[in-house]
């Protein structure tokens, strides 16, 4: 296989991810003539990974935890959703130039899409402030978004990531909650969607929720960004209460398959295989 049809994921650690379960059944799917790995890439290993990237050894590559702000500098060019979110999580390799995308908010985006799921117009809260609460409000905002409220542990990153897009969102339109006062601010506001951005229900502290499960209604639409397990505390709870659940899963895929349209400059419609590329992950997810 020529290196320009080679693709990875990098991270630290790797050996978990799913991108390699995903894009290969992708690449299987469309027949493409690519292959995908991971590997694990350590902090001080990133210029070596990036020059071999640089000097055509891969067309592109997936960026994972913890590189996906760090590998900026390496980059010739940024998307403006990667530029706005400051994360990067794919890169393609053109003729020794790379330019650095951000999937996440795509995959967002799609996922709510594919669920019928329009946050235009609506007020929602997010939870949490890292890397993929970022790519959330951009997607977001962009989707024009009511008013978005974040709350996360600690009020100074919430504060960071409020002042970062203070240039994109219109006056009022992204507030702080602080974290000790979300479940009455959720009782008392009724927000139409609340997305968990935190890493909290995630394996193996799978009854952990970021929220109790009194505060959701029916007429709420509850999505987490946890993918393992599936079905988290956070969205039992929601569902419970009759509110519209959307998992994880969902925007991995997405952001996958964006990642892989930017690699192959095609376009892939995924509904016929969703069923049974969500079980390959489920398999994949269950074993040790
Ligand atoms: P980060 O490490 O950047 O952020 C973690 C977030 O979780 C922070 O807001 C942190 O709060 C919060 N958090 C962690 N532990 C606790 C706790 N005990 N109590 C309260 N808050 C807590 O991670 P990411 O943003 O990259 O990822 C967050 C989650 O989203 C992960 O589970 C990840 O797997 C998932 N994810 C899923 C994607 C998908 O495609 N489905 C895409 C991206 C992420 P604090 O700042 O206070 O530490």
């Amino acid at each position: 296989m020529p290196s320009g049809h080679k693709l990875a994921v990098i991270g630290d650690p790797i050996s978990h991810s799913l991108s390699p379960v995903l894009q290969n059944f992708l690449i299987r799917r469309f027949a493409l003539a690519f292959t995908y790995e991971a590997l694990q890439v350590r902090a001080a290993e990133l210029p070596a990974m990036m020059q071999r990237l640089r000097e055509g050894g891969f067309r592109g590559i997936n960026v994972t935890i913890p590189h996906k702000q760090t590998v900026l500098p390496f980059l010739d060019e940024v998307d403006a959703t990667a530029a706005s979110v400051g994360a990067v999580n794919t890169i393609m390799a053109d003729n020794g130039k790379l330019t650095g995308y951000n999937t996440d908010t795509l995959g967002f985006q799609r996922n709510l899409e594919a669920a019928t799921i329009s946050v235009e117009g609506k007020t929602a809260l997010v939870l949490g402030a890292g890397g993929g609460a970022r790519a959330v409000v951009f997607a977001m905002l962009e989707a024009g978004a009511r008013k978005i409220f974040l709350s996360n542990r600690k009020a100074a990153r919430a504060q960071e990531l409020i002042a970062a897009f203070a240039a994109y969102a219109g006056a009022g339109q992204l507030q702080n909650v602080p974290w000790s006062n979300r479940s009455s601010w959720m009782a008392a506001t009724a927000p139409d969607i609340i997305v968990n951005a935190t890493s909290l229900g995630m394996h193996p502290q799978i009854h952990e929720s970021p929220l109790p499960g009194e505060v959701f209604v029916s007429n709420m639409v509850a999505v987490d960004l946890v993918y393992n397990p599936m079905q988290t505390a956070f969205l039992r709870a929601a569902r419970a209460a009759g509110a519209i659940a959307v998992n994880g899963l969902g925007m991995l895929i997405h952001q996958g398959v964006a990642a892989l349209e930017i690699w192959s400059k095609r376009k892939f419609d995924i509904r016929e295989i969703y069923t049974n590329l969500e079980n390959e992950l489920r398999q994949a997810l269950k074993s040790p």
